[in-house]
């Protein structure tokens, strides 16, 4: 990744008119799109945040534009399409990374993945080992709630649901006060509380489901136990895919509390993901019962482990979207018995294993492509809040503005539509600012 000397944003900070008496939203990424975030925000005091620096998982990975030079960065979760580009920043700017310290524990395994995947599958990425080393030293953890200074602002992190760690960002300036939502959720899950309101004139939120809702959240539970119980008792093996960070741990709980005489076997990345929420729980929501479902689920270590786990009731591994992982190694062995039966539990990128499957009942095996023939079904188990739910946040913040991002240009338009006529509403599409002048009432 080059840096284009004449961007605007690389001329010196005080000579930019255009955020004279105004506070300025440039989206690098992560926009009018799901995924690869990065917006920087900056305004006439000279003070430059860069919020969210991922890249989308898709084939091949979506990157956001390359960021001017930029001394402090807040990151809201370590999720990899908000994080997975930082490591190009400190190895270029040295840059600052502030954000939970469980955000700050998980980046490495999220980061040194994403290394090894590109390195596989020969996607460029742009950074290599010594920045990932480098992000690593970079990391400014700061408690919820606890004010800090970057430039003439005072910011701080708020619980936004989601995943353990998940934070918003509320940043003070002379002139304004912002609230960056980064990924929410405002209804409790298993391993993390909702996220609340937070007063304030500009509300950047996420629109990931505008213009859908969600089931209620206990009715898909029930449907995704009452279909693993009947799997089972017909002698077959769910296979259920989940996201190491956030997912995986959700489906432990609810099959430890609902079936604990099932023998339930964890493989994959969200088994180190884990160890950390367990280290840090201040996280999680009710820790004693993260720690109990993960003692009694089955840890795979080897490849005896695996073998054994194909003779369990339930798998819960990586990758969610089943594209890799070893998703993948236990998908080829089960596929011969129409008993077992695949769980998926999120959402499958355009392209992915699990997008294949349910279009073609085919998947990429080892470089083959191969037709499966068991049964599937997609339960909502999301950690994002439905369009109701943001409608409902976005008028208890109070704002006089809101700015949308991460959100399809249909999903903006929804949202739109249902908030308040009092409040602006901001669709943004990457690279081309949002500015908001100061002295409007
Ligand atoms: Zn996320």
């Amino acid at each position: 990744m080059t840096v284009d000397p004449t961007h605007p944003d690389l001329k010196s900070k005080n000579k930019d008119s255009s955020i004279i008496d105004a506070t300025k939203f440039h989206f690098l990424g992560g926009a009018d799109e799901v995924g690869n975030v990065g917006c920087l925000i900056e305004d006439d005091t000279t003070t430059r945040v860069l919020v969210d620096y991922g890249l989308a998982p898709t084939k091949p990975p979506r990157y956001p534009s390359p960021s001017p030079p930029v001394d402090n960065v807040i990151l809201t979760h370590a999720h990899i399409d908000h994080i997975g580009m930082t490591p190009w920043l400190t190895g270029s700017y040295d840059s600052n990374l502030h954000g939970t310290k469980l955000t700050a524990d998980v980046s490495e395994i999220m980061w040194s993945d994403t290394y090894k995947i590109s390195d596989i599958e020969g996607y460029p990425l742009g950074w290599d080992r010594r920045d990932m080393e480098m992000a690593l030293d970079s990391w400014i953890p700061h408690e919820f709630r606890e004010w800090f200074e970057i430039g003439n602002w005072n910011c701080r992190l708020h619980r936004a649901g989601h995943i353990p760690g998940a934070a918003m960002i509320e940043i003070l300036t002379p002139h304004k006060r912002i609230l960056w939502t980064g990924d929410i959720d405002t209804r409790n899950s298993p391993n993390v509380q909702g996220a609340k309101p937070v007063k304030c004139d500009i509300l950047c939120m996420e629109g990931t489901y505008g213009g859908r809702n969600h089931k209620p959240r206990r009715e898909e539970e029930e449907r995704f136990v009452k279909r693993i119980l009947q799997v089972v008792s017909r002698g077959g093996i769910a296979l259920v895919p989940a996201f190491a960070s956030g997912r995986g741990q959700d489906v432990l709980r609810i099959l430890h509390k609902n079936t604990p005489h099932l023998e339930v076997h964890y493989d994959g990345m969200g088994t180190r993901v884990t160890r950390h929420w367990m280290k840090n729980p201040q996280f999680i929501h009710e820790p004693k019962e993260l720690e109990s479902a993960f003692r009694w689920s089955r840890r795979v270590s080897g490849k005896s482990d695996r073998k054994k786990a194909l003779n369990g009731d339930v798998i819960v591994t990586t990758s969610g979207m089943l594209d890799g992982g070893p998703a993948i190694w236990y998908l080829n062995r089960l596929r011969h018995n129409q008993a077992n039966a695949i769980l998926l539990t999120g959402y499958q990128a355009e392209g992915s294993g699990g997008r294949k499957l349910i279009e073609e009942r085919h998947i990429e095996i080892f470089g083959k492509r191969i037709h499966i023939p068991l049964e599937y079904d997609k339960y909502d188990l999301s950690n994002h809040a439905d369009h109701n739910s943001l409608i409902k946040f976005a008028s208890e913040c109070e704002p006089s503005d809101i700015i949308l991002f991460h959100a399809d240009p249909e999903a903006s338009r929804e949202i739109s539509k249902s908030i308040p006529r009092e409040i602006r509403v901001h669709c943004t599409t990457n690279n081309s600012p949002i500015i908001i002048p100061h002295d409007r009432e």
